[in-house]
């Protein structure tokens, strides 16, 4: 079921470059539908969606982001946000588990490039059509993403690391695993450096099972990381720079287009539900079409919000100094809050519309996993963390003037 969009969709403009998008278009709508055809297996089952992943693969998509040069297509952040978007609308886990890919493929190679280790790397996602995970959450800090307990240890020019790896999305089907780590057991928790780390470098010790509400496909199994490799793995910038100008932004961004995805989809599903109800009273509105109005401009928003976060974030691309702006950094936390809020409301409003027909699992209307996938969206990094980490922020900055005037 896809929500089609014309070529002037505000998701994913990408000017001068029209062939190129359309490319990319038609190799993501060759994914999505195998992603359709596996989503129910996909989320009974709570199984990896291996048949959309392995399309993913034979359509090159894994690494469209990395520069030409290095044997990628150089995409832009709009391709690959609307992407993560067409991907959604098909199978909420086989869009999620693109969007943590990209955003790791984003990190090193905006982070990397000026190290030799993982200018390689990036060349081997490339002809290998690697699949990246990530690894942040551990033990005791759970979703506090700014903090890592388990410390990278060094011998000569050899590191280890052992971490108690709470979750990892697809970890055992992953290629490799790019993981936050304290740089140095005698650093301080918010000293943070981010590792790549191909699969023959590290193992995994299960240490909890995946069996969730939602998002059943992305398989976030808990993990003892136990991985070894060269002090090159480490990238040079320090993560809180990492964070700050790429994990952040492209992870909000690229969850917030799932999300949308999402939305889309159980929109959809509503309309065709009021026009099957409608056609059956002779032409009478049925009572639920209100909830269908109030979807229908909650999804305006989330795309104005979307769209307006990414023109904003492809401008601040080019200047360090942007990118690290209060204004920018609040901006970053605040999408991912709004987005996930309002594609829950703009659900749970399709779900209303849909009544019982959206209640059972037996209809066509269904939107049991619809609801099920979008309540992990306010706690995937929770909202609370981010408002209470926001309060400094909100007192320091000065409200512009346009917004209150
Ligand atoms: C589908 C999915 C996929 C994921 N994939 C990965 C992955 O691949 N790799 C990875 O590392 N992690 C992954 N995660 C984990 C994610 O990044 C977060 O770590 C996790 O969702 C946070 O879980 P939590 O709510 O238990 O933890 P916490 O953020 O620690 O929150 C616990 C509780 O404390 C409250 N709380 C926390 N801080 C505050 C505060 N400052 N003020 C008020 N209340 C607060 C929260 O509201 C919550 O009720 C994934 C999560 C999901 C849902």
């Amino acid at each position: 079921m896809a929500w089609n969009i014309d070529c002037s969709d505000p998701l994913s403009p990408r000017l001068g470059a029209e062939d190129f998008t359309q490319g990319i278009r038609a190799r993501a709508d060759a994914v999505a539908a195998v992603a359709a055809n596996n989503v129910v297996s996909v989320d009974l089952e709570a199984r990896f969606p291996a048949e959309a992943i392995d399309t993913m693969r034979a359509q090159g998509l894994l690494a469209i982001m990395v520069p030409q040069d290095l044997g990628g297509e150089g995409a832009s952040l709009s391709d690959v946000v609307d992407v993560c978007y067409r991907l959604a609308v098909a199978c909420s886990s086989t869009a999620m588990i693109y969007a943590m890919h990209q955003i790791m493929v984003a990190c090193l190679v905006r982070h990397s490039r000026n190290n030799p280790w993982h200018a390689r790397f990036l060349s081997r996602i490339c002809a290998e059509q690697l699949l990246l995970a990530s690894s942040t959450t551990e033990g005791r800090h759970g979703g506090d993403i700014r903090a890592s307990d388990a410390p990278v240890t060094y011998v000569g020019s050899r590191i280890n690391l052992e971490k108690q790896a709470t979750v990892i999305s697809y970890g055992a089907n992953a290629d490799a695993i790019v993981t936050t780590a304290r740089r140095a057991p005698d650093a301080p928790d918010s000293d943070q450096v981010l590792v790549a780390f191909p699969r023959e470098t590290y193992s995994l010790e299960p240490l909890l099972e995946w069996d969730t509400l939602g998002m059943r496909g992305t398989c976030s199994a808990g993990f003892i990381l136990r991985a070894s490799g060269e002090r090159d793995q480490i990238l040079r910038d320090p993560y809180e720079k990492i964070h700050a100008q790429t994990m952040a932004p492209m992870a909000h961004l690229t969850w917030a287009s799932v999300w949308t995805g999402i939305a889309a989809d159980a929109l959809q599903r509503a309309q065709a539900f009021m026009r099957h109800a409608a056609r059956r009273t002779s032409g009478q509105v049925p009572p639920g079409a209100v909830h269908l109005t109030r979807a229908r401009s909650s999804l305006e928003t989330l795309r104005w919000l979307v769209t307006s976060f990414l023109r904003r974030y492809e401008r601040a691309l080019h200047s360090d100094d942007a990118l690290v702006s209060l204004d920018f950094q609040t901006m970053t936390n605040l999408i991912k809050v709004e987005a996930s809020e309002l594609a829950v409301s703009i659900v749970l409003s399709a779900f209303r519309a849909c009544g019982l027909s959206g209640y059972r699992n037996d209809t066509e209307f269904t939107l049991g996993r619809h609801i099920r996938d979008i309540l992990s969206s306010p706690i995937m990094i929770n909202n609370e963390r981010i408002l209470s980490n926001l309060g400094p922020a909100a007192l320091m900055s000065t409200v512009p003037k346009w917004l209150c005037s």
